[in-house]
Order: structure tokens, then sequence, then C-alpha cells
């Protein structure tokens, strides 16, 4: 491993408090104030450690908006709305909603933008990019205005820190980080889990086998329990696509990706992108436990294809030169396709409890 600020940190708290949780390493590694990977690194683009949707194609962010537009009218197109992304990134995908907000009449004067967002400096980055808009920015959902909602977010859920248990020896026990003095590096090891821990997993649980792991994201249930209650309250919908699996399962979903590869989650903390795969199951049942109707998943392709994803790309084409085209046209392609991003993502939904129908998804579910 090699040695670098954001680990003597980690050997000095792990000195003071004991074993870590995956959920504390992950919140150190990612958000501490000075030595995190959010706080000091680009993660985003070809030059960063990964690329997502919006930093794709622009078609990701309008097709988004469209889909709030399309929310808004179906809540009677109230003079006010909210729209209020969590985990912005960039910004880009804010600034390529607003551009395609100004094609639905009524609708780009009608809503208030407000990003949920913890790190400065992707703060200031998103300052930049949306310089001619009046932007709220948040810490939490606490400040939130009390107004019908459009809550969007791409990426966000995966980025929360998860708790893992390990089924070792007939029992459940929590997977750990501590510090091996041998190599002066972190290493896994397995404590006794709490029972609050245990409790959390689903009722109807596989039998689990020797050294299953299962994964919980109390802060991504507990956000969504919270967005949930927002909307349920103040009307309106959330969206949410991220990479996942639709029934919950067990499997150790947690990564680091530095450069565009795969490296070990405990290698040089701080400088790679640490995530898990989003159980959007218990986000939804947290949803539902709140009051929304909650729909999907669906495919990030069957949603982007729903919403119209072909026809928006050969409509830019026509005022495209043939190299634009090209490239509208592969990048399109690599959201939708199931080899790509098309399947391995996935979209959610969440509504006031009388919504019955969203656009892009089935009827909603019973969870
Ligand atoms: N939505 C963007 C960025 C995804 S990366 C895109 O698709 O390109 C995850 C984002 O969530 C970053 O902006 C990160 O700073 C933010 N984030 C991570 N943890 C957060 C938290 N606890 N509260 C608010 N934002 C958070």
């Amino acid at each position: 491993m090699t040695a670098n600020p954001l680990s003597a940190h980690l050997k000095a708290l792990i000195a003071a408090d004991g074993p870590l949780t995956v959920a504390r390493y992950m919140r150190e590694a990612l958000l501490h104030p000075e030595h995190g990977y959010y706080t000091t690194r680009e993660p985003f683009g070809t030059a960063g450690d990964f690329i997502t949707a919006p930093e794709i194609s622009q078609v990701f962010g309008e097709l988004i908006s469209l889909w709030c537009a399309a929310v808004w009218q179906q809540s009677g197109s109230p003079e006010r709305m909210a729209l209020i992304e969590f985990g912005p990134g960039r910004g880009t995908l804010m600034a390529d909603a607003l551009r395609a907000a100004r094609i639905v009449p009524g609708f780009s004067g009608a809503i208030d933008v407000h990003l949920v967002e913890a790190s400065p400096r992707l703060r200031s980055l998103q300052r930049e990019t949306l310089a001619d808009t009046g932007v709220t920015w948040h810490d939490s959902l606490e400040t939130l205005p009390r107004l019908p909602s459009l809550v969007i977010g791409n990426e966000f859920f995966d980025a929360l820190p998860i708790r893992q248990l390990i089924y070792r020896g007939g029992a459940w026990r929590e997977r750990c980080i501590v510090w091996d003095d041998h190599s002066d590096a972190p290493r896994w090891s397995d404590m006794a889990a709490p029972d609050t821990l245990i409790r959390q997993m689903p009722e109807r649980a596989a039998v689990p086998a020797e050294g299953d792991i299962f994964e919980i994201c109390e802060d991504g249930r507990l956000t969504a329990g919270a967005i949930a209650q927002h909307i349920a309250l103040h009307g309106g919908a959330g969206l949410f696509l991220d990479y996942g699996h639709g029934k919950s399962a067990y499997g150790d979903t947690f990564q680091a990706l530095r450069r565009h590869r795969y490296v070990d989650v405990l290698d040089a903390p701080g400088t790679a992108d640490l995530t898990a795969h989003v159980d959007f199951d218990a986000l939804l049942a947290s949803a539902a436990a709140s009051g929304c109707s909650c729909f999907g998943t669906v495919t990030q392709g069957q949603f982007l294809s729903a919403l119209g994803v072909e026809a928006r790309v050969e409509r830019l084409a026509q005022e495209a030169s043939p190299r634009q085209t090209m490239t509208l046209r592969s990048s399109a392609r690599r959201l939708i396709e199931p080899t790509e991003m098309g399947t391995l993502f996935k979209a959610v939904a969440i509504a006031a409890p009388e919504v019955d129908a969203l656009p892009g998804f089935g009827p909603p579910r019973s969870l």
C-alpha cells in the first residue's frame, strides 16, 4: 500500500476508536475535509477515474428534464415547483436539463433549482457550470423548500457508505477494517455484528452459505425515506438512476475505481472512488414506508428508450455535422446498450401516494 496522508489519519483513528466499519472507512476516504476523494480530486471524465451518463451524452439530462416536465404537468403545472438534485457532480446534468426545460412552455419559469452536495470543491464547480442560474445549495434535506418537488439523482446512492455483514460459522459478523502493524497498512477483520444491523436484513432473505456478504446502506435508506416523506407531504416525484440490483441479494459489491480501473478498496485510501451497488429494493421499501408510491426498477436502456432517446438523437443530428452525428449516436448507444450501461444501470421512481403512473415506468409496485 502507498503511504498517504489519509492512511495516517485512518491509522490514528483505528488506534483511538478501534476497528472501522466499512461505512466509516468510506466516509473518511470520500469526504474527509482535507484528504477525502471528493474533496481533493477531479473524478469525472476521461482524465479522471470514471465517467457518468451526463458526462457521456447531453441527451441524458435532456430526457430527465422532459420526464420532470411531464410530472410537473401531471401535477397540474404548479406555479412553483422545486427541482432538487442530489449529488450533482460537475453540474452537467442540471445544465442540460435546464436548457431542455425551456422547450416546455411555462416549465422553466416554474422551477426553483436546489442542489444537495457534500463536497465544497464540487459545489464551486457546479457554481461555474450553472453560473446563469439561481441555485441554492444544501447540506441535507432539512433545509429544502416546502414546495412540490421534482427530486433527481444520478449515481448518488452508490456513493453513500455501506456496512457489510459476513456469514461465518453459522452467524452474521460485521466486516471491519483494522490496522496491520506488521505491514503498516489497513486490513480486513470480522467483528461481532450489532443486532440493530442484523435486523435490517430482509425477512425473506435466502439461507446464507459460509462467507456470504450482505450489504446495508443505512444512509441510503434514511435518505430515500426522508425524500419520500418530503414528496408525500409536498407532492411531486423522485427519479434515481444508478447501478445495482433490483432484488436484494448476497454479494460483495464494494469497489474502488482509479483511472477507469478497478483497484483494491484498501489501497491508497482517498485516491480512488469508492462505491457499492445500490440495493434498489431496500431504497424503495424505505420510500414505501414513508408513504410514497414506488416504481421500478426498469433498466436504464428501457427507461431512456421509453422516453424517446432515439428520436431525440436524430433530431439533434439534423443540425449536427456528420462527425457530431456519429458521436451523438455512439454516446447514446453507450447509455442504452445491454453490454454497456443499459442493463447494469437501472431507474426507480417514487411519487406522492395518489400518483398511479409515471413516464417510463409500469404500474406502481407493492413492497
Ligand atoms: N450525479 C453526478 C455525480 C455522481 S458522483 C453525475 O452523474 O455525474 C456522486 C456525487 O454525490 C458527487 O457530487 C458527490 O460529491 C456527491 N455526494 C457524495 N456523498 C454525498 C452526501 N452524503 N451528500 C450529498 N452529496 C454527496
